[in-house]
């Protein structure tokens, strides 16, 4: 791995601050960064990069959006917290705006990704045993393989990733994984009627942006319907224009029971998510049964407004969609020998490696950070690109250059 070449002194100084003072629980690219704008980022000794993966998808608006920012400060000069225990006069006004924007009766508001698809899989227990009938305790949830849905135990109970889940048990139950992007195996799945719900990513984003056949979502939709079962999409990383519609699942005309948003729900300023759900679903919960200190709080409710209203604005679906599909024409094109797969909807898009070295995505990604552009390779051989929404064709093309210059020497 040719992870120090190139790294300068000044780099050199905050590498070995975080490597001696953070926990170890990752493993970035030796960049260290201190200003970003738009598509851009600039690290300590000022040199400039076009920013691929856009802190995983929750900076869709851009870095440092002037919007999101203003409306950020202007809040934050007001007022912050108040914690649920009383009103504040900015919560009613952004869960009208969210649950209409969306089109569902109630909006329960968290902070970070995981905590949303905890509160989405609380709400479908409680359903299934409320409203549905399930006997107690025997409440089961379908979920996928390779999926990423974050990494409380909860959550990695149901993951297939081992380095996710080793020595981090016992694990919770009341999850049975399936393959993804396989009909039958969900039709089986669904005989057993204590299942109450289906999670599942509507395109895998951390497995390598896995996206699945045309029509898998309307058939998961409607076999849910028919077993009354809940449909439960996280779209915490596909959602908010990120792969050319508002939601993944517009793009099959089909709306989840419970769906779950985070990311960029916030423009990349801090941790806001939530879960929108009609009624039957959401009113099973009540005062004192599940909640979040800062969840509502009035920063984020008011930063979440701007951050959607930017998205709309802004046309970022569109930009996303036109500018993915010119991205992966231009990829194609290059014919790499070691580009095995191109895939992706909107500008959410990834490549697989093939090459006899395991390293040679990570080795890519060290050199296409020295050509200016920064992407993160995902399990081992795939390399997410997934820049901010309003990158331009100009800009897509001279990145298309930057990764044609540094694939050369593979
Ligand atoms: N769900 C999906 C699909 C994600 O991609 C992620 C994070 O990458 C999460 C949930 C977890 O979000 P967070 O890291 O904010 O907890």
């Amino acid at each position: 791995m040719q992870a120090t070449k190139n790294i300068t002194s000044k780099t050199h100084l905050f590498l070995e601050k975080e490597e001696q003072y953070g926990a170890h629980n990752y493993h970035p690219l030796p960049v260290v960064l201190s200003k970003g704008k738009g598509v851009f980022v600039w690290d300590v000794d000022d040199r400039r990069y076009y920013d691929f993966l856009s802190g995983y998808s929750a900076i869709n608006q851009g870095h440092c959006h002037p919007r999101i920012i203003e409306t950020f400060i202007e809040q934050a000069q007001k007022l912050t917290l108040t914690s649920r225990a009383f009103h504040n006069d900015v919560l009613g006004e952004y869960e009208e705006y969210i649950t209409k924007l969306f089109g569902y009766d109630k909006v329960l508001p968290m902070n970070t990704g995981v905590e949303a698809v905890e509160t989405g899989l609380k709400l479908a227990r409680r359903w299934g045993y409320e409203v549905k009938g399930v006997p107690h305790n025997k409440g089961k949830i379908i979920t996928c393989a390779q999926n990423f849905h974050g990494r409380t135990i909860s959550v990695i109970s149901f993951s297939s990733d081992e380095s996710s889940r080793k020595d981090f048990g016992p694990f919770t139950p009341g999850f049975e994984v399936i393959p993804y992007n396989d009909i039958p195996a969900l039709q089986a799945a669904l005989q057993d009627s204590n299942v109450i719900g289906f999670l599942v990513e509507p395109i895998q984003g951390e497995a390598g942006v896995i996206v699945p056949d045309e029509g898998y979502l309307s058939k998961v939709a409607a076999m849910c319907k028919e077993a009354n079962v809940l449909f439960i999409a996280d779209e915490i990383q596909t959602g908010l224009a990120r792969t050319g519609k508002m939601l993944a699942c517009d793009h099959e005309g089909v709306r989840p029971d419970i769906l779950l948003l985070g990311k960029a729900l916030s423009g990349g300023t801090m941790p806001v998510s939530a879960v929108l759900a009609d009624d039957e679903i959401m009113l099973t919960i009540k005062p004192g049964d599940h909640g979040s200190t800062y969840g509502g709080n009035p920063i984020a409710c008011k930063v979440a407004m701007t951050a959607l209203q930017v998205l709309i604005d802004e046309k970022m679906a569109h930009n996303s969609e036109i500018q993915g599909a010119h991205f992966r024409k231009e990829l194609l094109a290059l014919g790499h020998e070691h580009i095995s797969i191109v895939r992706g909807k909107g500008l959410f898009n990834a490549i697989v490696i093939d090459h006899p070295n395991k390293d040679t995505a990570w080795d890519i990604c060290i050199e296409m950070k020295n050509n200016g552009l920064l992407a993160k390779p995902t399990h081992g051989d795939r390399i997410r690109f997934a820049p901010p929404l309003l990158i331009t064709r100009a800009q897509v093309d001279d990145c298309i250059g930057i990764i044609k210059k540094s694939m050369e020497n593979f």
